[in-house]
């Protein structure tokens, strides 16, 4: 079996690889334990040093691994430089914070000392995604290095170079032999690593159907997982928003990524008196943006990440116009000979429930926007999905927006008057079929350790 990147601007094979046969799989998950013995009794410093040293190499090595993330899946080399700057710092923020975050915690009991201890479990699976095949990574190695966990990670099929490099890297900065390694497998492999016994947790990103599987399996071997999964995120545009600057934000979150972001704007709900400004608005913004070759200078949207993935992006559309939606931009697959997995930035009005732009993500550069009566109406259609990863409020009375973020809207991150993102300091993570648990911040160092209570007479 061989595991390939394919270039989605052209659609030619850039380089097999051959999949790891099961023997070698088990042979890494024991190395990988054996590393952790040792790693376990490093010191917060002796891990802070390496993980600095790692931020220094990927800064040292952005231009390639940027290159790499165009040629696998196709992003565009000024977001590949931003997501490697950003998993250096992630890096730095848990060098520098880790000790703090993991000291024992004195509790006053009956006892002469009780305390709580966080120590590490040992070696962690984590089951990652192509659309940010960097930062997804490392929002999660680097936080489990310093607790003083080790990982293998199973990467996309679509990216098994950023997979390696990711493995080299860490490498490259010193830290001990197999500590973290890739796993060269496909999806069907999965199992039988989380069955391993000396595989003591999961973490997944990716789709809801995958995170429902795996924490099936790993719910039945009584195995923690943190599950990072899709999104419908929904933006409000409230009658007294500033609509130049909403229109601005609301295009920028749509298109992240080439709207493969799982907290992307999906789902644009708009004051009905303003609806036809901001939508004016919106449509300019999106028209604005450059679709060409990821490694173009000015280049904004390249390829999306896969053909297939296209493919089923048009096909939700296809399904919404036939059920009554408007095309007002976009909704085809560019023809010119070459451009493999392009899709033309879409926007969709009178998107009704029932729709799939309703209800389903739409992982891909399409807009949908739906009508809102007033703000109690906007409240309810956005709280009306099965997802709960984040959204947005727009509004100059930034007290009600605060007020609706903070104790009506359903999800995981909610902002006012700014795209949903992702910060090292601030938890990420969701709620309902987004998933659970949380990476990042304090929060996210706390999910793969074992919160030990130490009591003594
Ligand atoms: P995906 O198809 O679920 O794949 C994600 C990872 O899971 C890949 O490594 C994939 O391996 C593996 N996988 C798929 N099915 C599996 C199974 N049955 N058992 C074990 N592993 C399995 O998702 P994707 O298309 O790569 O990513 C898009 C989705 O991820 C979207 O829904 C997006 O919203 C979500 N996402 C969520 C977050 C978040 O933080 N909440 C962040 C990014 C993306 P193969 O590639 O080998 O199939």
């Amino acid at each position: 079996m061989s595991i390939q990147s394919v270039n989605p601007a052209n659609g030619k094979i850039v380089k097999s690889y051959r999949e790891d046969p099961p023997d070698k799989v088990i042979r890494k998950i024991g190395q990988t334990h054996k590393a952790w013995l040792s790693w376990k009794e490093s010191s917060f410093g002796e891990r802070a040093v390496l993980m600095d040293k790692l931020a220094a190499r990927l800064h040292a090595e952005r231009d390639k691994l940027a290159a790499l993330m165009a040629v696998e899946m196709g992003k565009p080399l000024k977001d590949g430089l931003a997501e490697i700057d950003k998993c250096a710092a992630v890096c730095q923020y848990y060098a520098g914070n880790a000790s703090a975050f993991l000291q024992d915690q004195l509790v006053t009991t009956e006892a002469a000392k009780s305390y709580v201890s966080f120590q590490p479990l040992g070696t962690v699976l984590a089951v990652m995604p192509w659309n940010f095949p960097f930062w997804q990574v490392f929002r999660f190695l680097a936080p489990a290095l310093m607790a003083g966990n080790c990982g293998v990670l199973k990467h996309a099929s679509n990216v098994p170079g950023c997979a390696l490099a990711i493995e080299q890297m860490v490498k490259d900065a010193g830290f001990p032999a197999h500590v973290f390694q890739t796993l060269l497998i496909g999806s069907k492999a999965v199992a039988a690593v989380i069955e391993h016994p000396l595989v003591k947790a999961v973490t997944l990103t990716g789709s809801t159907v995958a995170g429902t599987k795996v924490a099936a399996q790993a719910g039945l071997l009584l195995k923690k997982t943190v599950l990072e999964l899709g999104g419908s995120d929904p933006y409000l545009v409230l009658e007294d928003a500033d609509l130049e600057m909403a229109a601005d934000v609301c295009a920028s979150s749509r298109l992240i990524n080439n709207g493969q972001s799982c907290i992307a704007a999906k789902r644009f709900i708009v004051a009905k008196k303003i609806e036809r400004e901001f939508t004016s608005l919106f449509v300019d913004r999106i028209k604005q943006r450059k679709i060409g070759d990821p490694f173009e200078t000015g280049t904004d949207l390249g390829p999306m990440a896969r053909a297939d993935l296209r493919d089923e992006l048009h096909a939700q559309v296809l399904k919404n116009t036939e059920m009554g939606a408007k095309c007002i931009l976009g909704g085809k697959v560019p023809a010119r000979k070459g451009e493999h997995a392009y899709y033309e930035p879409t926007v969709l009005t009178n998107i009704k429930k029932g729709m799939p732009a309703y209800s389903e993500e739409l992982f891909g550069p399409v807009a949908a926007i739906l009508t809102a009566r007033d703000t109690e109406h906007a409240i309810s259609l956005a709280n009306d999905t099965s997802f709960g990863l984040g959204a947005a409020v727009f509004t100059s009375n930034v007290q009600l927006g605060e007020e609706i973020a903070r104790n009506k809207l359903q999800a995981g991150s909610c902002f006012v008057n700014s795209l949903v993102k992702s910060d090292p300091h601030l938890p990420f993570g969701g709620i309902n079929q987004s998933g659970y648990g949380r990476e990042l911040g304090m929060f996210g160092i706390h999910e793969f350790v074992n919160i030990k209570t130490v009591y003594v007479k």
